[in-house]
């Protein structure tokens, strides 16, 4: 069967995965030869992702520590003090690396609406109109206030991360959008400038803080001389914007005391001073996988959500595998059958 790509598509969503798509939608069919499973680095490589996003290579560890003990161990990092029970190596510069996801994000849609015929519009997609079971516009309510506008659309990406869910069934209705269920789940950072550049490293952590309460934040230093550290998830509903998330006192001050009890370059007395406090939502999707395809029941109709704690990683792939299903009408970089909506 012959598949003649849409003309005019429209990506609700301007985090990892809408960013991606829509690179990848403006670079096609350049790209689709030079596939690779390293995206993220070939990426890097090209783009200058060094100096660009902050990427780099680093050595992951799970680290167990307990602040009731002294340990004779010595610390698997320079930085970290001698109350390290136990660690174990997750990934080494060969297998893991990190990127700053704002920058990332914020270069590729510069790249984008440097390509031709493309274009941004910022605000809120409302609803979406269709006729003889296709796709035929989206309406946004644009950020600026100025009046609803109707953008025509030969196909429709629903990149909403953790709003993808409720946006589904108002822009498809329960009977559809209802089965693309992703909800949000709170987390929290922080971000610290440490007086002194500390190694490459990312630690998952399972901490005995000094009072015996347990704790599991994870640390990522990053090469422009921060470190974030996140963890303290809890339950408050998503609001209906990101502009509208705003993170919890309690949970920020919980992260500075297990960022401080983790090594003392995290403490205010050595020096380290703050860069960001701030909150997330992860789009936890219903059925416990990502959702990437084409949706059932309205042609032109694609989602790319779902990615849980997985979506740094996995969102340039997810945008490359959306560009080539609109593009070409199937994926030929990875078998994404499984995490057909
Ligand atoms: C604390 C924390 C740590 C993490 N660590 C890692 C990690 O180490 N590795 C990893 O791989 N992943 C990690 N993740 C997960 C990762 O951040 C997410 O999976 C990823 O960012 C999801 O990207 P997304 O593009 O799907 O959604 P988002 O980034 O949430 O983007 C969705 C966008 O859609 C927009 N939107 C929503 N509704 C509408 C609408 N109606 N109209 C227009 N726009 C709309 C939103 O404003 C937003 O910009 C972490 C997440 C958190 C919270």
């Amino acid at each position: 069967m012959s598949h003649t790509p849409p003309k005019n598509i429209v990506i609700i969503g301007g985090g990892i995965v809408g960013v991606s798509t829509a690179y990848f939608l403006s670079k096609h069919p350049n790209l689709l030869s030079t596939m690779s499973f390293d995206l993220h680095k070939k990426l890097a490589d090209d783009f200058g992702g060094k100096e660009n996003w902050g990427y780099r290579a680093v050595d992951t560890l799970s680290v167990e520590t307990d602040a009731t003990t002294k340990s004779k161990k010595s610390p698997p990092v320079p930085w970290l003090p001698h109350h390290v029970v136990s660690s174990r190596t997750l990934g080494t510069v060969a297998s893991t690396a990190q990127v700053h996801p704002g920058k990332f994000t914020k270069f590729f849609s510069e790249k984008f609406l440097s390509q031709p015929n493309t274009s941004l519009l910022l605000g809120t997609a409302t609803a979406l109109a269709s006729s003889n079971g296709s796709v035929e516009s989206v309406l946004v309510s644009p950020r600026d206030g100025g009046a609803e506008t109707v953008v025509p659309a030969d196909a429709v990406v629903i990149a909403a991360g953790p709003w993808t869910g409720k946006l589904a069934i108002d822009l498809l209705g329960k009977d559809i959008g209802g089965k693309l269920g992703v909800e949000g789940h709170r987390a929290h950072s922080i971000v610290l400038k440490t007086k002194e550049e500390l190694t490459p490293h990312c630690l998952f952590t399972s901490m005995t803080m000094e009072d015996g309460s347990m704790a599991e934040p994870e640390c990522y230093t990053r090469p422009d001389g921060t470190t974030y550290i996140c963890g303290a998830g809890d339950n408050e509903p998503l609001p209906a914007t990101a502009a509208e998330i705003a993170p919890s006192p309690s949970a920020i001050a919980k992260l500075y005391k297990q960022a401080a009890s983790l090594s003392p370059v995290f403490d205010p007395a050595n020096g380290a001073t703050t860069q960001a406090e701030q909150a997330c939502y992860l789009p936890i999707p219903d059925r416990g996988r990502p959702l990437i395809g084409k949706v059932r029941g309205l042609d032109g109709v694609y989602v790319g959500s779902g990615l849980s704690c997985w979506g740094i990683t996995q969102g340039p792939g997810t945008g490359l595998c959306l560009a080539e299903l609109l593009v070409d009408g199937k994926v030929t970089s990875a078998d994404i059958t499984k995490l057909a909506p």
